[in-house]
């Protein structure tokens, strides 16, 4: 780039975000753990909306999304007005960054928290400011602590990635009465259907003006690829940010297949179910190997190793059976792998490959 031609500051600070692995060298079709995808794929019933939303491509998407905004509505007993829909959750979380946070400002998320916070921070010119963790957990006292006049958005996953961990209702509470008025807290609940009892931090957002909650289709529906997720908020704010999204965000095709996983309620059940127990016997499995590993309220665990050439040499291992699993060094866990809760078979192979390279060590 010429001198002239510069990126606006912080532009230039963001390192390109690295997704989970998807192919294993000399491997035909390797058992993909690294995303946090559904095992069971997509409801059968969006895969055909998808394909019948195919012969309508010449023409144009709605730009309000109003039969998704209410599908949504009804199952979760929200407001299909205080709802907005984007292209996967990252994009309502990006959003808020660019309409709420610019420079001089702070945006704020903890130690282990998801990556692409401290992106949305830098692309809206703001400062990133990373508050410790305790035990793995988001500790409302420490982000409390770096809460100053400058913060104007706090991000937290909950239940969080890679770690699983989450706060319980009363924690998020007392989160929530601690952050000023001028500050929005964004509760990504990427995961939030796995963790038995919480909704998302829905009630929160209904009671205040000042707290947000982000949903995705990608992990739950099995629809990542199809790029969906919504966000939660209050007029004012869903307003704003109707403001700044592309008035066609949402592919016809996406917004189709969306709304018909949404009201596919039976399969939701099914693999929730699935998850609990293949979650409850992967945890149980590594713990028996020796292996460190967290309660997890999401789709996914985190096996901890004694140091980091162990992890290495475990996902090395993994990988020579065709495993794929996560490496989270860059999320600060050198020592750890992220490990997608499979169908029973998937989690039987794993288990018995980390059997195996305990054995072998
Ligand atoms: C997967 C994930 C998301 C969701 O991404 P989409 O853009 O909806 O696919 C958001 N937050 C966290 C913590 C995630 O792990």
């Amino acid at each position: 780039m010429t001198t002239a031609i510069q990126p606006q500051p912080g532009i230039m600070d963001i390192a390109l975000y690295q997704g989970g692995a998807s192919k294993i060298e000399g491997q035909a079709s390797p058992l993909k753990l690294s995303s946090n995808e559904n095992p069971f794929g997509a409801s059968p019933k969006a895969t055909a909306a998808v394909t019948e939303a195919a012969m309508g491509l010449h023409r144009y998407p709605s730009t309000d999304h109003k039969p998704l905004r209410e599908a949504i509505g009804r199952v979760h007993g929200l407001s299909a007005d205080r709802i907005i829909c984007g292209v996967g959750s990252d994009e309502i979380l990006t959003l808020l960054a660019m309409a709420f946070a610019g420079p001089g400002d702070e945006v704020l998320y903890t130690e282990h928290g998801f990556s692409l916070y401290r992106i949305f921070a830098l692309s809206a010119g703001a400062t990133p400011v990373v508050a410790p963790e305790t035990n793995r957990c988001v500790d409302v006292d420490a982000l409390i602590a770096k809460i100053t006049q400058a913060t104007r958005l706090i991000y937290i996953a909950n239940p969080a990635n890679p770690t699983g961990t989450a706060l319980d209702m009363a924690e998020l509470t007392r989160l929530a009465d601690a952050v000023p008025d001028s500050c929005l807290l964004v509760l990504d609940g990427a995961y939030a259907e796995f963790f038995n009892g919480y909704d998302g931090g829905a009630s929160l957002v209904t009671a205040r003006e000042n707290v947000v909650m982000t949903r995705t289709f990608s992990k739950l529906y099995g629809l990542g690829g199809l790029r969906v997720g919504w966000g939660y908020a209050s007029r004012e704010i869903i307003d704003v940010l109707n403001r700044i999204r592309g008035p066609f965000n949402m592919s016809s095709v996406a917004l189709s297949g969306a709304e018909a996983a949404v009201n596919d309620r039976e399969f939701v059940a099914t693999c929730l179910k699935e998850n609990a127990e293949q979650r409850a016997r992967l945890t149980g499995g590594v713990r028996q190997l020796g292996i460190a590993c967290d309660d997890s309220q999401a789709n996914f665990v985190m096996a901890r190793f004694a140091d980091e050439a162990e992890a290495l040499a475990a996902d090395a291992h993994l990988k020579s059976v065709g495993i794929l699993v996560r490496l989270v060094k860059g999320y600060g866990f050198p020592e750890a792998l992220r490990i997608t809760v499979g169908q029973a078979e998937d989690v039987t192979r794993v288990l018995d490959a980390l059997a195996s390279f305990k054995g072998a060590a």
